[in-house]
């Protein structure tokens, strides 16, 4: 169950939170654990501040 969320790396819908990053208060789920450290490394581009 849970609902499901986009991983912001690849855009792909992932139903579970077994990979998952708290950012700024935001909790982000992921498909695997390469598109997680790929979050964490470019953390401020994914979570939506694209400008900068
Ligand atoms: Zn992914």
């Amino acid at each position: 169950m849970g609902e499901s969320v986009k991983d912001p790396v690849c855009g792909w819908e992932v139903h579970s939170h077994d990979i998952s990053a708290l950012y700024l208060g935001t909790e982000y789920g992921f498909c695997s654990v390469e598109c997680r450290a790929r979050f964490l490394a470019f953390s401020r581009r994914y979570a939506g501040h694209r400008d900068q």
